[in-house]
């Protein structure tokens, strides 16, 4: 593909005004001022638009888009995090097949594309049906299967959840894709034991996978932790060796000054999940604090029945607006190091080191959107505009590895037609399981 008099933005903010960016074999090759002669295939004329990384999504279960609105819905009340898990969640998520997964996942993905997320980390259930949906998409995804067990006498070897996931890494071990890739998941420190961490920990050194779990969400799981163990979650992943691994820990809202001293010291990135947190009502994680120390900080959704959608512009939009708000301070958070979280510490997360930026030798995982469209009108700062006031309707392609997978509402590798069809179907059969 070549793109042709297009503003690219890159990941730390910087716009390059009218360039040319051509792309090969999935990578982009020439970023420059003159247009290379060559057949590129396609070409994009970039007049008014802007061209910017791809969004990477570190924290999700997107097969929960068939959930959205299940939680608080029937119910009739909002619950807090353990009560919604317990009552809602879980019980529903019992009666899940691998074929709502698919589905779910499915309409995940569309949901995700068209608004610019190129790549998302996944922790759920049925991780085989979450993979071969990724696959058949085009879209890039880190995949973990959810592993749960509080009894201390269990090994890790006598748990289901175990052997999927050494199942799923080598069968994409023998697809020889990097495109999605398996993570070892324990769900968190209130759902396993030190033992099975430990156990974990040594899993995925030995496979030389990455980790994601959720840390400190609740206050109430922080101090029930302490009550156990004597020690924070943090502390406790800490010793169980678990943090020798790359880790990316989703929300860390409770995590306490020497939790983030932990998290500092091993390089463990925060998946920051704002909505997700303020919706259940759990609070607010302290990212400035966390960013000053030089904690790595990424951004996920969480869920869709958490959420309740998948936006990710949205999410940093709602990031630099909590982060001002409270330190009362408009320079908090600044727009170029959102869009940095949102792209580039990212992909980083996911370990994709070629990834997340637009610069000659990376991937070309890239977003279109129309400078013309009227939250994106006038050009007094792009950056501003593509964090304040960018609606969803202002994207016009996305592209994964120079493969188009979005284009002014069209899916080139989706049935949404029958996506959607299929979702439905799986609601209606699963509420009446
Ligand atoms: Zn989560």
């Amino acid at each position: 593909m070549l793109f042709t008099n297009i503003d690219v933005l890159q990941a730390d903010g910087t716009l390059l005004p009218g360039r040319t960016v051509a792309v090969r074999d999935g990578r982009i090759v020439y970023i420059g001022k003159s247009v290379p002669t060559a057949d590129w295939g396609e070409v994009v004329a970039g007049k008014d638009r802007l061209l910017m990384p791809g969004l990477y999504n570190v924290h999700t279960h997107a097969a929960m888009t068939i959930l959205r609105g299940y939680g608080e819905g029937a119910s009739g009340e909002d619950l807090p995090l353990d009560r919604w898990l317990r009552e809602r969640i879980f019980p529903i998520e019992a009666k899940m097949t691998g074929d709502d997964v698919y589905w779910g996942t499915m309409l995940g993905i569309a949901e995700m594309l068209s608004t610019g997320t190129v790549s998302f980390s996944d922790m759920y259930f049925f991780s085989d049906r979450v993979a071969q949906a990724a696959f058949t998409s085009g879209i890039k995804a880190n995949i973990g299967h959810s592993i749960r067990c509080t009894d201390d006498k269990k090994s890790l070897k006598e748990l289901p959840s175990f052997f999927e996931t050494k199942g799923l890494l080598e069968a994409l071990r023998e697809l020889r894709t990097d495109r999605v890739r398996v993570d070892v998941a324990p769900h968190s420190e209130y759902t396993t034991t030190p033992k099975l961490l430990a156990e974990l920990a040594e899993f995925s050194a030995v496979y030389g996978t990455r980790v994601q779990t959720h840390l400190s969400e609740t206050q109430k799981e922080q101090l029930a932790c302490v009550g156990r163990h004597g020690k924070t979650p943090a502390a406790v992943m800490r010793d169980a060796g678990l943090f020798n691994r790359p880790v990316t820990a989703a929300h860390c809202v409770w995590v306490t000054e020497s939790d983030q001293e932990i998290l500092r010291e091993h390089g463990v990135t925060v998946a920051h999940c704002p909505q997700s947190n303020l919706k259940l009502g759990s609070g607010i994680a302290p990212v400035e604090n966390m960013r000053r120390m030089g904690i790595p900080v990424a951004v996920g959704t969480d869920s869709t029945a958490s959420n309740n959608n998948l936006d990710l512009l949205e999410e940093i939009r709602t990031a630099a607006l909590l982060a001002r708000g409270i330190a009362r301070d408009p320079c908090a958070l600044p727009a170029a190091d959102a869009l940095y979280m949102a792209t580039r510490a990212g992909a980083l997360a996911q370990g994709r080191e070629d990834c997340g930026d637009i610069r000659e030798g990376y991937r070309a995982d890239l977003l279109v959107l129309n400078e013309r469209a009227p939250s994106m009108t006038p050009r007094h700062s792009l950056l501003t505009n593509l964090l304040f006031s960018a609606s969803p309707d202002a994207l016009e392609m996305t592209v994964v590895n120079g493969r188009v997978l979005y284009r002014g509402g069209e899916f080139p590798t989706l049935d949404i037609e029958r996506i959607r069809y299929r979702v439905n179907r799986c609601v209606k059969a699963l509420l009446a399981r």
